[in-house]
């Protein structure tokens, strides 16, 4: 039987352990889950969830709106969702290119808070996979920087899910040196997320602050959902 209260909260609580006190920023991947699910989380505490389509997100926001939560989105983005998104999300972690730049901030409403950005870095370069190169980091970090709807706050990255531990550490590794120093530049920046159910806490050991968890926490996912889960089109 899946447990996701359970899970969460032993998950929760062996964060600080595995990263020796350093605070870690939990993100709960509710992908394909109900708003009953997410709704239990939050009742344990927990305040950021994380989205992949645009759409589905914004049916969740909708649907938990009595609840104070935060909304990341986490999937790729294409440039006609941005309006959607900048509305519907809290942080933006998909960021690749300069066009969704002006698109987010353009749409971003001036009552709100800016919109926090994280630039997905293509780690390993793989041909297939969104993500800017590791050359483009700065570039679009000054292109954020100079958005007052928007905010920077740091890196984020999928790496390819290498069998050998090595490998993979490899990839955090240099995501963090990549961190570091775009931290020299914008000593504000806070956020590397990397680590995913399967490799957390070797990302934590490598200076991820913010892990983003799905399956451990609410079991594998049947399907890779498109469309919002039904039940959510409120
Ligand atoms: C689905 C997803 C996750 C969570 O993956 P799990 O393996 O279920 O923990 C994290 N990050 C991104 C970008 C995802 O798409």
């Amino acid at each position: 039987m899946i447990e996701p209260g359970h899970n969460f909260l032993k998950i929760k609580e062996t964060l600080p352990h595995l990263a020796g006190g350093r605070n870690i920023d939990l993100l709960t991947v509710s992908k394909t889950q109900s708003s009953d699910a997410i709704r239990c989380l939050a009742t344990l505490g927990q305040r950021h969830f994380g989205e992949n389509y645009v759409q589905e997100g914004c049916a969740k926001r909708a649907a938990l709106n009595d609840l104070d939560l935060t909304w990341h989105l986490i999937g790729p983005l294409q440039s006609n969702k941005c309006r959607e998104a900048a509305k519907c999300f809290d942080w933006v972690q998909s960021v690749d290119r300069l066009k969704l730049i002006s698109l987010l901030a353009q749409a971003r409403e001036d009552a709100r808070p800016p919109l926090n950005i994280l630039v997905q870095v293509n780690v390993g370069n793989e041909a297939t996979k969104s993500g800017c190169a590791a050359d483009q980091i700065e570039n679009l970090a000054a292109h954020i920087n100079a958005q007052p709807r928007l905010r920077l706050r740091g890196l984020m990255a999928i790496p390819t899910p290498w069998a050998e531990p090595e490998r993979r550490r490899e990839d955090f590794h240099r995501m963090h040196t990549l961190f570091e120093k775009l931290r020299c530049g914008y000593p504000d920046i806070d956020t590397l997320s990397m680590g995913m159910s399967d490799d957390y806490e070797l990302a934590i050991a490598e200076g991820a602050t913010m892990v983003r968890i799905g399956s451990a926490i609410f079991g594998t996912r049947a399907v890779r959902s498109s469309t919002p889960a039904s039940g959510e089109s409120t």
